[in-house]
């Protein structure tokens, strides 16, 4: 239930307003008339005439009408009013008419039904159409939004997740800080008897798609005990002070369900830091929800059977005060997977879609370096997806290796209109990348070349598989990758003389790298190891922060500049004395438009016989 905070209050108030407005004209209008007695206007000798027939039985002298009764035709009593008038005769007149002085006749009801018209019947109605709107609002927001003070974080309790730690793949390590906590749950009073007490909040820190929400699940699932599951985002409420109400009631639920699992995903919405950067006045309801969060922590008895867990990919950005003894004391890494963990995914997720026997999850586990667990899963289903659009009863190679480029570079651009020179550029690109990576000693071999657009904006896209997982990069590797990296544009100078904006992705990455190389790895003999920039997420990539001066800043522009061009030279280098080689790769790719490393290799070794 995520509302913009400010719309749903104005219209609300504005249903109020609408409501005040109806309310004040039905009570001015229709409630008088309604409900208080007629009372007939007559002229002055009409009330002379009925003194003298003496059918007038009471009057009352205010001062500015006479109000009386008096029978009428049909032998009623009814109430009259008339005017003033200097009359002199008058109080004998009525005397004689055995007419009653009274000091006044009530042309209103009873107060007690005149209370009721004018207050509670307004009121009534009044909260009746409020809860009109509160129902209605409800309903358009899917919660309860008039339940001031009550959370709903009932909803979010799921007794059985369904999902155990088989369903998670790789991250051995995450969930074998975890059973630790299964094994809690499953049996407190082992715990007890000892006088060990588990931590009350283990926090799962790592990127996104890695699946910490996922292990959550399976800690519940595992256990079999009740697990209630809420975003950070959704203590940010529309009113002020429902965020720490939330927390209160979730604990409060949590505590009569124990054992049982608390999980936060996200919780840096509400756990960011407290300090100044927010500026003057902050986020009031953030912090709030905060203190809250930080004084129910505190608060319950961890022996209980209450395990908070929580999920971020922002670990850094947490309050402090989140990571004391006694709260989320406990950090559980959670990793991109390695190539062994990414193949263990497939299988998992391959598990309920039919495969081909022959299925490769290897070649697609080294494919795929870098990516999460929830790509990995994409990947399958989107080979699944197109086994189906291709008319097949299951899955090949083929299929999986295709979803591998549609989910990491964009979808195939089917109909895009490239001329054949462009395309003929295109070739020479992809193939000059691919050329200076196969003559450079220890770069990766080239696994598939393609001059097939992508959606991505990609037009070509040169895969290469490493054999072996790498943890490190050594400084020539980089080197390597930045001489690759140019390759492609260098190929166009070497063959067209001329250069185009086709470059602009393999620019973007090479000027990283010689940057990273220089501010962070120290790979600079200019500047030996010193941290020129720091890094302000592990998780997110590519945010990093400058930490030097604007002298110092200067010289490291100088230097990439430097280094870039470097590597470009060494690709020009070889691409010129490879000319005959790159000519003919690039034909056989222009009219096949996409080949593998195999057919690649081959090419290349008959050229050196
Ligand atoms: P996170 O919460 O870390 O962002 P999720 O738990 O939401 O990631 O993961 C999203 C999806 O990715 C999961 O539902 C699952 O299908 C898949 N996934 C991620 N990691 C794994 C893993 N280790 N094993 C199996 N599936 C995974
Ligand atoms: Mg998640
Ligand atoms: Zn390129």
């Amino acid at each position: 239930m995520k509302v913009d905070p400010k719309k749903p209050q104005k219209s609300l108030a504005v249903y109020y307003l609408i409501a005040m407005i109806v309310l004040m004209l039905l009570n001015a209008l229709v409630f008088p008339t309604l409900m208080a007695p007629h009372v007939q206007e007559v002229g002055y000798s009409d009330f002379l005439n009925m003194i003298d027939q003496k059918t007038v039985e009471e009057v009352a002298m205010e001062s500015d009408k006479i109000i009386f009764t008096a029978k009428n035709e049909n032998g009623e009593k009814a109430i009259y009013k008339t005017g003033l008038w200097p009359d002199d005769n008058l109080v004998d007149r009525l005397h004689t008419s055995g007419a009653k002085f009274t000091a006044a006749i009530p042309t209103q009801d009873s107060p007690l039904l005149s209370f009721l018209t004018g207050w509670v019947f307004p009121l009534l109605f009044f909260i009746l159409i409020g809860q009109l709107l509160g129902r209605m609002m409800a309903k358009r927001m899917g919660g309860n939004a008039m339940q001031f003070g009550k959370s709903n974080a009932k909803i979010y309790v799921e007794s059985q997740t369904g999902k155990t730690f088989a369903d998670v793949a790789g991250q051995d390590e995450a969930k074998e800080a975890l059973t630790e906590i299964v094994d809690f749950l499953h049996n407190p009073a082992k715990y007890k008897e000892i006088g060990a007490a588990l931590p009350k909040g283990a926090l799962l820190v790592g990127p996104p798609g890695t699946g910490k929400t996922l292990l959550a699940k399976a800690v519940a699932g595992e256990a079999k005990v009740p697990f209630f599951s809420i975003s950070g985002s959704e203590f940010v409420e529309m009113f002020v002070g429902m965020g720490a109400a939330k927390v209160r009631d979730l604990f409060k639920q949590a505590a009569e369900k124990a054992p049982c699992i608390v999980f936060i995903d996200e919780i840096d919405t509400i756990g960011k830091k407290r300090d100044g950067v927010n500026g003057m006045g902050g986020n009031d309801e953030r912090e709030q929800t905060l203190n809250q969060l930080l004084t129910e922590m505190d608060g319950f008895d961890g022996a209980k059977g209450v395990v908070i867990l929580a999920a971020t990919n922002r670990p850094e950005s947490l309050d402090k005060a989140l990571l004391r003894p006694g709260r989320f004391d406990r950090r559980i890494p959670v990793e991109l997977p390695d190539l062994q963990g990414r193949v263990a995914i497939l299988k998992v997720h391959a598990k309920d879609v039919k495969m081909d026997d022959d299925v490769d999850f290897e070649t697609i586990g080294r494919a795929t370096s870098g990516a999460s667990g929830a790509e990995l899963a994409n990947i399958i289903n989107e080979a699944a997806l197109r086994a189906v659009r291709m008319g097949r009863a299951s899955v090949t190679q083929t299929d999986l290796e295709e979803s591998v480029e549609t989910v990491i570079a964009g979808y195939q651009r089917k109909g895009a209109v490239i001329s054949e020179k462009e395309k003929k550029i295109i070739a020479y690109h992809e193939i000059g990348h691919a050329l200076v990576a196969a003559k450079l000693k220890d770069a990766a071999p080239v696994h598939k070349i393609t001059i097939i657009p992508r959606t991505s904006g990609a037009l070509g896209y040169t895969m290469q598989i490493e054999e072996e997982e790498h943890v490190l990069m050594s400084r020539e590797d980089m080197l390597n990758r930045l001489a690759i990296l140019t390759g492609g544009r260098a190929a166009e100078e070497v063959v067209f003389n001329s250069i185009t904006s086709g470059a602009s992705n393999d620019i973007e990455k090479a000027t990283s790298i010689a940057r990273a190389m220089i501010t962070r790895y120290g790979m600079s003999k200019q500047f030996g190891m010193v941290a020129l920039e720091t890094v302000n997420n592990p998780y997110l990539s590519a945010d990093t922060s400058l930490a030097c001066s604007q002298d110092t800043s200067a010289r490291v522009d100088a230097e990439v500049q430097q280094t870039i061009e470097a590597a470009h030279n060494k690709a020009v280098a070889i691409l010129t004395e490879n000319r005959a080689l790159l000519d003919k790769l690039s034909a056989y790719l222009l009219e096949k438009e996409t080949i593998t490393g195999a057919e690649f290799m081959e090419i290349m070794q008959q050229e050196d016989a």
